[in-house]
């Protein structure tokens, strides 16, 4: 790994030359004055004075080159369609949506709330408001009125893009109701609401406000929108963290450090070149989605796959056979996803022809070692670990294969990326870590290109949150937990809210968790933990059987149970060993694949699971509730 080292530390070390070179992969109207300006911390201005475009960039750039080759290919499994729309077509659709957006009187500056599904139409919009300067607020569609009602207050837009329904597993699943009381209940109202019917069910519209898109596209069908040339730290977008921990924060972005830095990462993370085929099965309510579904890919000269349906239908194969079919090189999903085909044929993974696909990468959620080597042995294909949040844009620690081949380890998602100063701080002292010390994984300001610049209108709140954590210093903090080895290769322990603390020692959950996830029977597991009158707090598990039949052996519950105990006890110690260990079929995630923790801590302590409008399944609650 020793390249990667060096890069890493020229990034830090010569920060200015190592980005005003990565900064000569996009387009700049008029060049930088600066590279970067740190007068004010935390607050960082890259490459200030200089005027760029994310829609420019991301699809006339390629007109000449690659006007006629796929950009956008869309599948959608939930209505049996395909679409592939090449850069010329990408480009008619977004000055078709940016025509739209100036004719409701949108400037730049102005917001756009995006609430829609997967469809192509969610990145026309994304890409127009860019080429406008105007910024916009994708709000994941599945949150409902009282989410949605939040972000429109905070985010006031003049205009919200919106659909009838989205789908899932096949049945439609209406939009439209839930934004209309969403806006009953906003304070705020914007001016107009564009609808995108697609005809999955009847769609009120209300006079005055409501406007069909259909007839305004095909007014705009030829019309070219001139960019709009933004300062590099004009924002691009607002983008709410997904809670969680609690209230969202918008994560403002900048423009022309995330184009750099994300044009950078399509290279040195993703090993992607012009013309390669990516694949993000996120949602673009995500940060994944933003950053590579949408703008990644495309800004590297790529195609990029949106796809609407889930990993499993019309059977645990869907993933593979889109990778076959359009020669996809790199796929980029969630544990989550892949736990979810560990319980499915084996023999699906070998149905399709993968020699197109590089490599793997898996994000959003710890990869516990087991899933990530089932993974890479079963395909055959590396497998690697991201680990980022919404607020950095693009990854913080992760091999980098364009910069070198280094070994991975399962378990561990690598290495810091270049541009990030990642420390592992003591939180008491605010001292920095040694090898093999736990410790809160922390950045040493100033945070690279591409991060975000602040809290939409809350420059207080920014500082507050991410950078007062530690006596004596200003860093920024991850509110996570982690370590790194005597060979340089990082840990993530859990989130510093997760930590449970038994008779005065204080466990990270996911080290239990891993733990749990090694037993055989596992597929995968929950670890909260719960107050106790005696220990502070004790540790309670749930898990998830790969088969769950077993639980009808004589006996089998009380064994499993037994087995699971003495396994943590085994490496994490007598303190760790769980008060109960029960047994449910699903555990209660977010639709981002996030145990909801706080959620199951409150009916172990009989409280009100509060707001859960993320929640994928709601009946993983109830299963909870009956096992205890
Ligand atoms: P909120 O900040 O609103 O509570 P969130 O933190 O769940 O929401 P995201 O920004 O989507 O929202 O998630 C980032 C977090 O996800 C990280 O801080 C970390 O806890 C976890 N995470 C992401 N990738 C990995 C990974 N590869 N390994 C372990 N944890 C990860
Ligand atoms: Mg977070």
């Amino acid at each position: 790994m020793q390249k990667t080292r060096e890069f890493h530390r020229q990034s830090i070390d010569d920060r200015e030359s190592f980005w005003r070179r990565e900064a000569q992969r996009i387009h700049w109207e008029t060049p930088f004055r600066q590279v970067l300006d740190y007068s004010n911390p935390p607050f960082a201005r890259w490459f200030v004075g200089g005027r760029t475009n994310l829609c420019y960039n991301a699809v006339d750039r390629w007109l000449d080159t690659q006007g006629d080759q796929p950009a956008l290919i869309w599948v959608s499994t939930e209505v049996d369609q395909e679409i592939v729309y090449t850069r010329a077509d990408l480009a008619r659709e977004v000055n078709a949506a940016a025509a739209i957006l100036q004719e409701l009187g949108v400037d730049q500056g102005d917001r756009v709330l995006i609430y829609l599904p997967m469809i192509p139409q969610a990145a026309f919009f994304m890409l127009a408001c860019a080429r406008i300067g105007a910024i916009h607020s994708v709000v994941f569609g599945g949150f409902a009125s009282h989410n949605l009602a939040q972000r429109i207050d905070d985010a006031q837009p003049k205009v919200v893009v919106s659909t009838d329904a989205g789908s899932r597993g096949g049945r439609p699943i209406a939009y439209k109701p839930l934004l209309d009381q969403a806006l009953d209940i906003a304070g705020h109202a914007p001016e107009h609401v564009v609808i995108i019917d697609r005809g999955l069910v009847p769609c009120a519209m209300r006079e005055g406000r409501d406007l069909a898109y259909a007839p305004m596209r095909a007014r705009h069908l030829d019309a070219h929108v001139p960019v709009v040339w933004l300062e590099s730290n004009d924002p691009s977008y607002v983008l709410y963290t997904s809670g969680t921990t609690g209230n969202p924060k918008g994560v403002q972005r900048d423009t022309g450090g995330y184009a750099v830095a994300l044009c950078a990462s399509m290279e040195y993370i993703y090993g992607g070149k012009p013309g390669d085929v990516y694949f993000s099965s996120s949602d673009v309510g995500w940060v994944v989605g933003h950053s590579y579904v949408v703008y990644g890919p495309l800004l590297n000269g790529q195609a990029t796959v949106m796809y609407e349906g889930t990993p499993v239908r019309p059977d645990a194969a869907v993933l593979w056979r889109i990778i076959e079919q359009y020669g996809v090189n790199a796929l980029f999903s969630a544990p989550t996803a892949i736990r979810v085909l560990k319980k499915h044929d084996p023999g699906l993974l070998h149905r399709h022809d993968l020699s197109s696909l590089e490599r793997i990468y898996l994000a959003g959620e710890p990869l516990d070692e087991l899933t990530g080597q089932w993974l890479s042995e079963a395909l055959d294909k590396p497998v690697i670990d991201n680990y980022w949040q919404t607020e950095t844009g693009w990854p913080i620690l992760s091999a980098q294969p364009g910069v070198e081949e280094a070994p991975t380890r399962f378990g561990s998602p690598s290495f810091p990326v270049y541009g990030y100063d990642v420390r592992v701080v003591d939180e008491a002292t605010g001292k920095d870590a040694g090898p093999g010390q736990k410790g809160v994984v922390a950045i040493q300001p100033p945070l690279p290109p591409g991060a975000m610049s602040t809290i939409w209108r809350n420059d207080e709140r920014f500082v507050h949150t991410y950078f007062e954590s530690f006596p004596g210093r200003m860093l920024y903090s991850t509110s996570d937990w982690g370590l790194f080895d005597e060979d340089g290769y990082w840990y993530i322990l859990g989130r510093t809210d997760d930590v449970i603390n038994v008779a005065g020692h204080r466990l990270g959950t996911r080290e239990i968790e891993e733990s749990v996830n090694t037993h055989p029977a596992v597929a995968e597991s929950a670890v909260v933990g719960v107050a106790d009158s005696t220990k502070g707090q004790e540790a309670m598990a749930f898990a998830v059987l790969r088969n769950p039949d077993l639980l009808l052996e004589d006996g089998a519950r009380d064994r499993l149970e037994a087995e699971i105990k003495t396994v943590i006890e085994q490496r994490n110690g007598a303190v760790a060993r769980p008060a109960r260990v029960r047994f449910v079929n699903t555990l209660p995630k977010t639709r981002s694949g996030k145990v909801l923790r706080r959620a199951i801590v409150a009916l172990c302590e009989g409280r009100d699971p509060g707001d859960l409008t993320t929640i994928e399944d709601p009946g993983a609650l109830d299963q909870i509730r009956s096992t205890l």
